[in-house]
């Protein structure tokens, strides 16, 4: 536990989760929780950025990130949730940071570039249809961390360039005010173990790959049945390569104990497991796995207004803690007020 020591991190409102977000994201959340103060956020200006004519769903979508942030076992008693909209200091910083910010350090971002690349071209003159809001969403991200005074975020390798920037931002602010506000925000990489989809390729809510938190019992049994295996095997007796089982064996690995995945392992090698009742043992262990996550979803969709109350006192504390920041921020520009 480093004492004292806040973390902060977010995730858009795309709706529900899968497992690739529970793997990849959400089990770091829950073990973080317990050693540092957290800040957990649904990152629903972010998500203005892309998709700011394709809102019908936005509000839901925040529900049913938190619901499955609960599920996961993200404590709102450990830790601070909130919505982003709902703490407006942030894009007040933001509109702060974005007149110090040098135009090529947001051009410079290498994700940023990557993700104009993916934004929809306008097909009438075939120019990346990208808004002044999109542009300066890496700005955005810097309000999102200098506003609490983290000390780390936990990203993955591709993400580290923001942090960089508002690292930039933050020095640049205190040498431009001569104070000492920010901190410097340390990235803190996270070996994320990547839980393919379906088929073998990333997992995607819009490849129809995935295998959601809140799916049924059922749901998840059906899908399971069509994950890919050994693809060189082709009777079930013959010798099966659990290192080229790329999708099913690697569940295994991620839901199995490990006297079972031993035993997978080995009854594969020997051709003596066939495929299908594979597939068949793992659905069994993967809902196993996920039922007490899925019963404290079903509860919180039951008892909805106390979603609503964690993420309004979660809010509430973001609030209080961002307007000091941001008082501060005021006096150092020599705001009026
Ligand atoms: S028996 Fe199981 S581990 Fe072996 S190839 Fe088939 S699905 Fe994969």
């Amino acid at each position: 536990m480093e004492q004292g020591k806040r973390i902060m991190s977010g995730m858009r409102p795309t709706g529900k989760l899968h497992l690739g977000h529970y793997f990849g994201v959400l089990t770091n959340w829950v073990k973080l929780q317990n050693d540092y103060e957290c800040f957990f956020f649904v990152a629903d200006w972010h998500a203005l950025t892309t998709k700011f004519d394709k809102t019908d769903d936005l509000q839901q979508n925040c529900l049913d990130v938190v619901l499955d942030w609960l599920a996961a076992g993200i404590d709102p008693e450990k830790c601070v949730i909130y919505v982003q909209s709902q703490v407006p200091q942030i894009a007040q910083l933001h509109v702060y940071l974005s007149m110090i910010t040098p135009n090529n350090w947001v051009e410079r971002d290498p994700t940023l570039k990557d993700l104009v690349k993916m934004v929809k071209t306008d097909e009438s003159n075939n120019k990346p249809d990208v808004s002044y809001g999109f542009l300066g969403y890496p700005v955005l991200m810097a309000a999102d961390i200098m506003m609490f005074n983290v000390d780390y975020v936990p990203v993955g390798i591709d993400q580290v360039a923001h942090i960089e920037i508002a690292r930039d931002i933050a020095r640049r602010f205190n040498n431009i005010y001569k104070v000492d506000l920010f901190k410097e925000a340390q990235p803190k990489l996270t070996q994320i173990p990547l839980l393919k989809g379906l088929d073998g390729q990333k997992m995607g809510k819009s490849f129809h790959n995935d295998i959601k938190i809140s799916d049924d019992e059922e749901t998840t049994a059906k899908k399971i049945m069509q994950a890919i295996t050994d693809r060189s095997r082709a009777r079930k007796d013959d010798p099966g390569h659990p290192d080229k089982c790329e999708v099913a064996f690697s569940y295994w690995e991620a839901f199995g104990d490990k006297e079972t995945i031993e035993t997978v392992k080995a009854e594969c090698c020997a051709g003596k497991r066939g495929c299908v009742e594979c597939k068949r043992q793992l659905a069994c262990a993967v809902n196993d796995y996920l039922r007490p996550l899925r019963e404290r979803r079903k509860y919180y969709e039951n008892h909805i207004d106390e979603v609503r109350e964690i993420i309004a006192k979660g809010s509430e504390k973001a609030r209080i803690e961002a307007q000091k920041v941001l008082e501060q921020v005021q006096d150092a520009v020599k705001m009026y007020r």
